[in-house]
């Protein structure tokens, strides 16, 4: 458990089983032991094929795990509620998730369904955001906030009106000074009082990479001179009553607790000085930010931990608050928090397979040619000389020297037609000889995997970000391998190489077979924030199989509740406006016009144009044998 640090990221949710198998305690801390998951139990259920009782689904594949989200939902919710209680706090936390760190209908509509009771709401940033957090609303609590941020023209604010219409809690957040106006106008031309919230500009500074949000010259939000401007615009229209919630958002992965504090105080002036004004203040939305331990180490100093956890983010939430507030004599607000990387990171595992990893370098003396030396002349036979004398003394710094530099020449010679092909190789295998025997060999290798990096972890190549990375069985067994992770697609940058533990390697087990069937499975943990909705299509991969898995008290410890393949080559190929249906029509009226009319060349056609459909409906990634003759 140590090599992988999974208890540090990954309790109270994943450990190691008495198998060897990654196990997921889908009810955090109160998992019963019999109602573990064994993930590679899910891996057998979802391969294999239907004919044997399995769901016949290529890899890569997304896991969800919705009793995950529940119990993160229900922690947040706990370590709030707690806060509040032992703070003497005299008002309650209500959430909202903001919808972008993953729009997908199953848990949007899983979080609505959990939060009900804690009248937990949902954030949008977006027109296509709005409309779906509007739509999953109507099946909450009526008073669950749908808090509406984001860039607004006059459509977006139209919809968030309309929202209120529906009795739902809308807060239309300005993010722009400039949407103030078109707030008035729209609400008083629909005759809809509007409830108002305004994104205020703090001077806290977070200083990690996801900081560029905060300070004063951060990207969003309204300055000191904005928000006074605002307020006595409202008051000017007899609307002040309208404004009721002040929002900020001081980045995401806020490293510490004293931050977070510094920020959430600063704000709660802004507040307190709304209330002065005669705003009618309710609610402080102190944003997302909450941040996630991703490398297990529980340190504020990178951008891949932090230094709290879910009570220590609550309480210091809470007492900030409390502490301005009491300070003004100003009746304690709702606290709102828009944490999203923090509720559904956990709940979604990306399994991917090894293909073939590039062989071991185990040179020995055999495997040099070593009659090579007899067309060396020069220079380069002066350097193949004195690199054999000094193996000879044992000093390795001079074989390392002598034989770089008799490569290097060697590439020259080559280059200029002086050198042959099985003299070059020879040189590149006693080169790899001496790396090997003097201990400089770096001896990592590349496993090749089925999975795009582009498509299903973004933030690495983006933005440097990992995620602990680890094979989902073989944990009982010594990993032998040190190695990278290099994708499917035709781009350098499409390899991971960088992992938690700040090492450019990972511990692997050597493979067993190749192919797209090597049996060697990986997971991608904590990747179930932003990664979904920023994974492009690069080379045209598009995105992984997902599963629902969910505890059952059943003969297994689990259910599949709902199987979706990845979007097929034909999905991928309209997704950039090619017309698969007009393709598959002219490849097939192609086929026919090559073909002839015997009986067996109409049976070639036949197989020609059948192929072709397979295609345009599999999916991109490399297929299992089975999955390759899957008819349409
Ligand atoms: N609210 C706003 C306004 C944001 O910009 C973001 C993301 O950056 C969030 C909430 C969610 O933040 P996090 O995922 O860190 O909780």
């Amino acid at each position: 458990e140590s090599l992988y640090k999974i208890n540090g990221w990954g309790a109270p949710y994943f450990g190691i089983n008495s198998s060897g198998n990654v196990a997921v305690r889908p009810h955090g801390i109160d998992t019963l032991p019999h109602q573990e998951i064994d993930l590679m139990k899910v891996v057998k259920k979802v391969s294999e094929e239907k004919s044997k009782g399995g769901l016949g689904l290529q890899f890569p594949l997304i896991v969800r795990l919705p009793d995950v989200l529940k119990n993160r939902l229900e922690s947040l919710q706990f370590a709030f509620d707690s806060a509040i209680r032992s703070q003497g706090y005299d008002s309650h936390y209500q959430g909202v998730y903001p919808v972008k760190c993953n729009q997908d209908r199953f848990i949007v509509e899983d979080i609505v369904e959990f939060g009900s009771k804690y009248r937990f709401g949902l954030e949008a940033g977006s027109k296509p955001e709005i409309l779906l957090a509007m739509s999953c609303l109507c099946k909450g609590s009526d008073e669950a906030f749908l808090v509406c941020n984001g860039y607004k023209d006059a459509e977006y604010i139209s919809l968030a009106l309309q929202a209120k219409q529906l009795r739902l809690n809308t807060v239309i957040v300005l993010e722009q000074e400039e949407e103030l106006d078109l707030v008035i106008e729209i609400s008083q031309k629909m005759g809809v009082r509007p409830v108002i919230g305004l994104r205020a500009k703090l001077r806290t500074k977070h200083a990690g990479h996801f900081g560029a949000t905060s300070g004063e010259k951060g990207k969003f939000g309204l300055t000191t001179i904005q928000i006074l401007r605002v307020a006595k615009k409202l008051k000017l229209v007899g609307m002040l009553d309208c404004l009721q919630l002040l929002h900020f958002h001081i980045g995401s992965q806020i490293p510490s607790t004293e931050l977070l504090a510094d920020g959430v105080g600063e704000a709660a002036q802004v507040y307190c000085e709304l209330v002065r004004l005669g705003a009618g203040m309710r609610v402080i939305d102190v944003g997302g930010g909450l941040g996630i331990d991703y490398d297990g180490s529980r340190s504020p100093d990178s951008d891949n931990s932090i230094g709290y956890g879910l009570e220590e983010y609550a309480v210091a939430v809470v007492q900030a608050v409390s502490y301005v507030c009491d300070q003004k004599f100003v009746k304690h607000p709702i606290i709102c928090s828009e944490s999203g990387r923090a509720l559904v990171s956990h709940h979604s595992v990306l399994i991917f397979e090894a293909v073939s990893a590039s062989a071991a370098k185990n040179p020995t003396a055999d495997s040099v040619p070593f009659d090579f030396v007899e067309g060396l002349t020069g220079e380069v036979k002066a350097d193949y000389m004195n690199l054999t004398s000094a193996a000879i003394r044992g000093e390795y710094q001079d074989c390392i020297h002598y034989a770089d530099q008799l490569k290097g020449r060697c590439v020259e010679q080559f280059k200029e037609g002086a050198l042959g092909l099985e003299q070059l190789a020879a040189v590149d295998s006693l080169c790899e000889l001496v790396a090997n025997a003097t201990g400089v060999s770096d001896n990592v290798r590349t496993y090749h995997v089925n999975l795009s990096v582009f498509t299903s972890v973004p933030d690495f190549w983006g933005i440097g970000q990992s995620f602990p990375i680890l094979p989902i069985h073989k944990l009982d067994q010594k990993p032998g391998v040190k190695g990278i992770l290099s994708d499917l697609t035709c781009d350098s940058d499409g390899k991971i190489d960088k992992f938690i533990n700040g090492e450019s390697s990972l511990q692997l087990h050597e493979l067993e077979s190749g192919g797209s069937n090597s049996g060697y499975y990986l997971g991608m943990f904590l990747g179930g924030a932003y990664q979904e909705a920023l994974g492009g299509l690069h080379n045209l991969f598009g995105g992984p199989s997902v599963v629902r898995v969910s505890q059952s008290d059943g003969p297994h410890s689990f259910a599949v509740t709902r199987a979706v393949p990845g979007p097929s080559c034909g999905d991928v190929l309209r997704a950039m406006q090619h017309e698969p249906e007009f393709m598959f029509e002219a490849l097939k009226h192609r086929a026919e016009e090559c073909g002839g009319h015997e009986e067996e060349e109409i049976a070639c056609v036949a197989a020609l144009v059948g192929g072709f459909a397979r295609s345009f409906h599999n999916m991109p990634y490399l297929a299992t044998t089975d999955s390759t003759t899957t008819t349409t």
